[in-house]
């Protein structure tokens, strides 16, 4: 027993203790835990001075946004009374095909504005899992498609994407009512905005070098369907991916003290450097939208959840999920209705237009940046191990709007990149004095215009320490 109580007591001496440093450390100047780092210098001279290009021009405003259009297309999605992938296709009133019709008469509409550009594609298939009672069922995608003006760069794909059906309680019940306001008629919309402010942009000129696919697909609660759809329609289209922001529950921001952050969920992959594609996506969404908007999560997803972004991600694609910063389950998949004077439902009454305009904002500018980016780097490694400097190595094709490579290296603890140099040419940089070792690297190509593709982190080959041979059998 003394053994016990007297660890007790030590427990609580060390919180009572910490809590004093706490308020110790309130008291004292910002940042007084961060002496300077007793490290050896690196470089041991001076660190190189890169140009560092700004941002392009021309970003997307904030009061571009068209909240009201948003807002209208969400009351149509809920008017359908459900939009449960295994509602009718059919019926004009009810279900999910009249949440399909609502999108494409909006898309079509700035298709119309757009002068052409903007292509409307309804995509039908079938496909089947657990939640389709084991039989394929006939499913639809509805996409927007903004050609990219350079020819190389137009078979890569940029995609923001959101699911338009919906779920009450019961997932397999066709007949319930399922207003999915929130879940996903946010992400609907904010796919369907950023195609209007997308177009428009391309309209006044600026220069989106790779294409831009606006998604609305089916079937997510019935097990990702339309998304793992659209992996494979892609690569039937011959396009390569160059990354897929998946918006789902981004319309609410209930908490005191709003407008929060949105928060981007991003997984780490299957290296230990947690420099997945995903990654290098969400760190280049923070960087072009701030810390400010931008809450990165370095996880898949929310524990016991999944999204579009998913099969995307498991194919090694650079996918990120935005969901809002505090969800509300009342308010999800649930069967309208009052239980004990709660009330459960994923009503339009409790979305915030000032939070999802943000979030339409955030994800059109990203696209609108990384379509007018260079192609990334590829066939990005590090040597110079066992060396005092490190190299990184890289390739690119020619592009005449490249201005050059950014190096970036970052603490092997730092969640963010920084610029060490910027080179013009593809081939080899020397990093004087830096070790291979302390640091992770990655390169990111950076166009005239100022606009950066995503960093691609080297890669160094690995070879085991050496250690006893193993025994013969
Ligand atoms: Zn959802």
């Amino acid at each position: 027993m003394s053994c016990c109580a007297g660890t007790i007591y030590g427990l609580a001496r060390k919180a009572a203790k910490a809590a004093a440093m706490v308020i110790l450390t309130a008291a004292a100047p910002a940042f007084a835990q961060q002496t300077a780092p007793r490290d050896p210098a690196e470089p041991p001279q001076a660190k190189p001075q890169p140009k560092i290009l700004p941002r392009p021009l021309g970003a997307i405003a904030r009061q571009s946004i068209d909240e009201k259009s948003m807002r209208a297309l969400i009351h149509n999605l809920v008017s359908c009374g459900t939009r449960l992938a295994l509602s009718s296709w059919t019926d004009p009133k009810r279900g999910i095909g009249c949440g399909r019709d609502a999108i494409v008469t909006r898309l079509n509409e700035i298709a119309k504005d757009s002068g052409g550009k903007l292509q409307v594609v309804v995509d039908k298939f079938e496909l089947t899992s657990e939640r389709t009672n084991g039989k394929p069922i006939p499913l639809e995608n509805v996409y927007a498609i903004l050609p990219g003006k350079d020819p190389k760069l137009s078979k890569t794909l940029f995609i923001v994407s959101g699911h338009f059906d919906s779920r009450p309680s019961n997932v397999m019940d066709p007949d319930a009512d399922a207003p999915g306001a929130d879940d996903d008629g946010s992400g609907t919309v904010v796919s369907v905005e950023c195609a209007r402010l997308l177009s428009k942009a391309a309209a006044k000129g600026a220069t989106l070098r790779a294409t831009i696919l606006f998604a609305t697909v089916s079937a997510e609660e019935q097990g990702l369907l339309g998304s793992t759809h659209l992996v494979d329609w892609i690569k039937e289209q011959g396009y390569t991916v160059g990354g897929m922001l998946d918006d789902d529950i981004v319309g609410a921001d209930s908490a005191p003290g709003g407008p929060h952050r949105v928060r981007v969920f991003s997984g780490n992959g299957e290296i230990d450097d947690a420099d997945s594609p995903a990654r290098e996506l969400a760190r280049s969404i923070e960087e072009i939208d701030g810390r400010g908007a931008i809450r990165m999560i370095f996880r898949q997803d929310r524990y016991g959840r999944g999204g579009d972004h998913y099969p995307f991600y498991k194919a090694g694609l650079p996918a990120v999920r935005f969901t809002e910063p505090l969800e509300d389950y009342n308010h999800q998949h649930q069967t309208p209705r009052t239980e004990n004077g709660v009330e459960y439902g994923d009503f339009e009454k409790y979305l915030s237009y000032t939070f999802m305009g943000d979030v339409a904002r955030d994800n059109a500018e990203v696209l609108r940046q990384l379509a007018m980016a260079p192609a990334p780097p590829t066939n990005a490694r590090l040597k110079g191990a066992v060396t005092p400097d490190a190299k990184v190595a890289w390739a690119a094709e020619d592009d005449p709007e490249r201005a050059g490579f950014e190096v970036l290296w970052r603490e092997t603890t730092d969640p963010r990149w920084h610029v060490y140099d910027f080179v013009t040419e593809p081939g080899e940089a020397v990093l004087k004095g830096v070790s291979t070792d302390n640091h992770f690297f990655a390169l990111r190509a950076v166009g005239k215009n100022g606009a950066r593709s995503i960093a691609v982190p080297t890669e160094m080959e690995r070879r085991p320490p050496p250690g006893p041979t193993p025994a013969k059998q």
